[in-house]
């Protein structure tokens, strides 16, 4: 395989798993997850497949990435807090759908290296935090969109008072670490709308600052 083709081994994978989305996979298309991932596992970057990075966290199935932004449904001009910045891979995605992207996470030293990633890619459209996502970001709500990359038990309280009126909050929910579904919830003028899509595994959303 070419180091081209090599990139494209994904992309194939999300098309054939039903990701329809143009934008999601062109924005799929344009982040190299190569440079999201360092160290021994470097050289799987491009396999459909979960992987470890550092602080015991993951970045997640390229799959899991697209399904859960296309859920997000990311317009160009939205304001977008993400949960659980890891890598920054999912950030990446999203800032080149959004207009802006908020993204948080509990471990200074991810929060630190994902943003020397952004600042190498000229991905200018992010603003990074070292806070517990729980609270979300008061400062700068209210979201048009909010995507958790960890599980909770529910969708935190604070988070969805920071979210706007139509808006959308896609998030892991379940009581254990094993399986959570993936729940996509709307503001409506008639309350909170969910629906569940999928099965997933995620690492637990956890509180404090690390
Ligand atoms: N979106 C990431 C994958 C996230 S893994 C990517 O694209 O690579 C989940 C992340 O959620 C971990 O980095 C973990 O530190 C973070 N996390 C867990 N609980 C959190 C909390 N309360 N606030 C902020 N981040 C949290």
């Amino acid at each position: 395989m070419t180091p081209e083709e090599q990139k494209m081994q994904f992309l194939f994978a999300l098309r054939s798993q039903g990701v329809r989305d143009k934008r999601v996979l062109e924005a799929m298309e344009q982040v190299d997850r190569g440079q999201f991932v360092q160290g021994t596992f470097a050289g799987r970057a491009y396999e459909d497949t979960p992987l470890p990075i550092e602080c015991g966290q993951t970045i997640s199935q390229p799959l899991i990435v697209a399904l859960m932004t296309e859920a997000l449904d990311v317009g160009p001009r939205d304001k977008v807090l993400e949960i659980g910045t890891g890598s920054g891979y999912q950030a990446a995605i999203l800032a080149r759908l959004a207009r802006r992207v908020y993204t948080m996470d509990r471990h200074r030293s991810l929060v630190k290296t994902a943003r020397g990633r952004f600042e190498t890619l000229g991905l200018t459209n992010i603003t990074t935090s070292a806070a517990d996502g729980s609270f979300g970001w008061p400062e700068q709500a209210p979201f048009d969109r909010i995507i958790l990359t960890a599980a909770a038990e529910d969708p935190p309280g604070p988070l969805l008072a920071q979210l706007k009126d139509g808006g959308v909050m896609v998030v892991p929910v379940g009581q254990s670490d094993a399986v959570q579904t993936l729940l996509r919830v709307e503001k409506t003028p008639n309350g909170l709308d969910y629906r569940e899509i999928r099965d997933v595994r995620f690492v637990p959303l956890l509180e404090g600052l690390v």
